[in-house]
This record gives C-alpha cells, sequence and structure tokens, in this order.
C-alpha cells in the first residue's frame, strides 16, 4: 500500500504548521560528540524542506539504549552538530511534557530538537499516553525515521494514529522506493550479494530473495556455514553448527542461483594475517580459519557484479574491520560502483555493509540508513512505522 507523503501535502498544510517529524539521530557517539554524521545528514531534506515552506520544525529520536534518563545519551549532545549541519539555533526542549509552549513560540522556519525518546517508558511500550504527549508537539507528523521503523514505539506507531496529517518524510520515501519498487520490478539480471557474520540472522532474507533473484554470490562466514554443510573442512572457521542442516535445505531449495566462494583468503588467526594464504574453499588446512574471500571468488564475483542491472548487497565479504582481511568487501563495493556507472540500480541494506562503504554512498544508487529495518523490510515483514502512515 502506498503511503502518503510529505511531498504530497499542499503548502497552505505547512505554512506556519507545526511539524512534528520522528528522524533517526541513533548516531555513535565519541567522548560526547557525533562520531558520524550519515544519519544526521540523511534527515536534512526533509528538515530543509519543511523550513522553507514556513514550518516550525520540531524533531523527535531516540539516541542508543537507555534505561531511563542519561546524561550520556542526552540528544543536548547532538544539538550543536545539528545547528552547524542546518545553519540555524535549534532549541533544544528537555521534557516533552511541558514542551508544547515552546514549539508553539518557534519561528516560521524555526528547529527544536526533544529529548531521547526512549527516556520516557512509554516509548518502547508504544504507549498511548506518551504518544498524545508527543502529538501535542505539533500540527502534523512526518515520519523521516525509517531505521526505527521496524519498531512500534510511541513516538513510530502510536503517534501516527493521533496526530494527522502522518505521512512519509523523504527519507523515508526514498528507502521505501528503493528497497521497495527496485528490488519489486527489478531491471535483469537481478543479483543479491550476501554475507556477514551468520547465516541465522539472514535465513528469511535469502528465502526472500530467492525467488526474486537470478543469483545470489555469497561471502563471510554464511559461507563457511555452507561449506560445512557440503562437507569441506572449515578448519577454525566461524560457523555456525546448528544451522548445518538449515544451509542443506537452502543449497537443495537454491539450486544453481546460489553461488559459493570458490577459494578463501585463511590465516591462523586475524593478529597473524602475514601467514594468511588463498586457498581453494575445500582445502582450508586445519588451524587456519577463513577470514575473506581469495582473489579467485573476487574476479568471479566482479564479473557476475559489473554484468548485472539490479544489484542489492547485504553482508561483507569478510572482516573487513580488519585489513587485509577488507580486500574482497572493497573488490565488490568497487564492482557495484562500476556497474552503476554502466546504468546498474545498486542498492546497500546493512548496518556493518552501509559502515564498509561509508564515503562511498554517492556512487551507489541507494545505501540505506536503516541495518535491521531494512532487513526486515526486504524479508517482507510489515514496518509498524510505516503501516501507520496514512494511506495515499
Ligand atoms: P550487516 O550489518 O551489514 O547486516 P552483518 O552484521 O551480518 O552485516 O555482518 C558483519 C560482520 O561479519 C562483520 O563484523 C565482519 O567482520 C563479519 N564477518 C564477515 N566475514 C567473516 C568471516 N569470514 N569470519 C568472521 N567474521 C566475518
Ligand atoms: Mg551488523
Amino acid at each position: 500500500m502506498r503511503k502518503r507523503r510529505l511531498r504530497d501535502l499542499p503548502p497552505e498544510a505547512l505554512d506556519g504548521r507545526r511539524a512534528l517529524v520522528r528522524v533517526d539521530f541513533n548516531e555513535p557517539l565519541k567522548d560526547g560528540r557525533v562520531a558520524d554524521e550519515t544519519r544526521l545528514k540523511a534527515a536534512l531534506p526533509t528538515i530543509e524542506y519543511l523550513r522553507d515552506k514556513g514550518a516550525r520544525v520540531v524533531l523527535l529520536s531516540h539516541l542508543g539504549r537507555p534505561k531511563g534518563p542519561d546524561p550520556k545519551l542526552s540528544l543536548q549532545l547532538i544539538t550543536r552538530d545539528l545547528e552547524r549541519l542546518l545553519g540555524t539555533p535549534v532549541e533544544f526542549i528537555p521534557d516533552p511534557h511541558t514542551g508544547a509552549a515552546a514549539t508553539r513560540r518557534l519561528p516560521r522556519g524555526g528547529v527544536a530538537l526533544i529529548e531521547n525518546t526512549r527516556f520516557w517508558p512509554g516509548e518502547e511500550a508504544n504507549d498511548p499516553t506518551l504518544a498524545a504527549t508527543f502529538a501535542a508537539l505539533g500540527d502534523l507528523y512526518v515520519n523521516d525515521a525509517f531505521g526505527s521503523a521496524h519498531r512500534a514505539h510511541a513516538s513510530t506507531e502510536a503517534v501516527a494514529h493521533l496526530l494527522k496529517p502522518a505521512v512519509a518524510g523523504f527519507l523515508m520515501e526514498r528507502e521505501l522506493r528503493y528497497l521497495g519498487d527496485a528490488l519489486d520490478q527489478p531491471r535483469r539480471p537481478f543479483l543479491a550479494v550476501l554475507g556477514g557474520a551468520k547465516i541465522s540472522g539472514k535465513i528469511d532474507v535469502i528465502e526472500a530473495l530467492l525467488p526474486r533473484v537470478d543469483q545470489i554470490l555469497i561471502g563471510g562466514a554464511m559461507a563457511s556455514t555452507f561449506f560445512l554443510a557440503i562437507g569441506f573442512g572449515v578448519g577454525g572457521s566461524l560457523v555456525e553448527r546448528d544451522k548445518e542442516d538449515l544451509a542443506k535445505a537452502i543449497l537443495a531449495k537454491a539450486g544453481a542461483k546460489l553461488i559459493l566462494p570458490r577459494g578463501a583468503v585463511v590465516a591462523p588467526s586475524l593478529e597473524r594475517a602475514a601467514e594468511r594464504r588463498e586457498v581453494p574453499s575445500d582445502r582450508v588446512p586445519a588451524g587456519f580459519a577463513i577470514f575473506d574471500i581469495d582473489e579467485t571468488t573476487r574476479l568471479d564475483y566482479r564479473a557476475r557484479i559489473v554484468g548485472a542491472r539490479t544489484i542489492f548487497w547485504n553482508g561483507p565479504m569478510g572482516v573487513f574491520e580488519t585489513p587485509p582481511f577488507d580486500a574482497g568487501t572493497r573488490s565488490v563495493a568497487d564492482a557495484m560502483v562500476e556497474a552503476g556507472k554502466r546504468g546498474a540500480v545498486t542498492v546497500v541494506g546493512g548496518g556493518d555493509s552501509a559502515a564498509a562503504v561509508a564515503g562511498l554512498e554517492d556512487a551507489f544508487t541507494h545505501v540505506s540508513t536503516g541495518g535491521g529495518a531494512s532487513l526486515e523490510f526486504l524479508e517482507g515483514k510489515p514496518l509498524p512505522g510505516v503501516a501507520a502512515l496514512e494511506d495515499a
């Protein structure tokens, strides 16, 4: 079902009105400052559009996993960075219960930021009373927090029932377009590249993608569990022994669609990278573990990716946080960028995968800001934060 969008609202619905915008400012903090501004920047188009239309912008977000009020997770820590990015003062409102008057005093185009929604117990309980408190802070509701849409919380779900119009912001719209339409009606060949640490978290994604894609290229530790299922020795590789049968079932179901790495980069441990070598997938020596896909696989995957017209990627090909085991992940990223230059639609989902391409976002069609949400959406699970918005 299509959802009503911010861009669908007429000017008079915005001018002078208080827009309560649920954003995802759940950024990593370091020494009390924002360590990565990706999510702040991703929310700017919606905020700037609203300001431009004369709205008073009231921002709502969670940050981290506080167990109640916690100064280390106060959104006030983000205010200065937000002011710099917006080039305008941001009024911090420490308590939503007493904040409505301050939102009414905002000038047209003014911006306020409400304290961390998770400081109040009603947030995660999707409590209608807290939702009513939030609803009193605005005259319309915009949800731009795709990364939080898979949670039914007071600020993402219950509030959307109380404050109308309730519409999707630009980031939300983009996420739904590229993870939804682009992958629902893909230009073919349609390739998925899946990696990461565990099969268990990705089974539903594999199952959902299998009937839609032409091929799935597997990498990461996920591949090792498939190797185990085939009967290869995996040495000390990270595997999920209890998922062997499941891996067998997926292999049988997927047939020729599922492509496994031909070889691996192995080492005795991450620390002993100097002793690394490349081996065929069925020749992993005892005492060695798989930490990346090998050169042969990189070239194979590159050729397949560059020849595809739609590519969805989730999950690093190796332990990309620890060079030189980032080579396989970099090579998939490069191949996708190359495919994009040739006109392919390239979409990246997943928290670690997005981190692996940080700084290169513009070279992809879309890099999802929603780690868990992007996967749940691909699995076909309804996202409560989206479902609660008005239908178009
Ligand atoms: P995403 O967040 O993009 O969905 P995951 O969380 O599933 O990705 O997986 C990312 C993690 O997988 C990374 O921390 C990476 O180090 C790990 N990983 C990838 N390949 C291997 C491997 N061969 N052995 C151990 N860990 C791996
Ligand atoms: Mg992850």
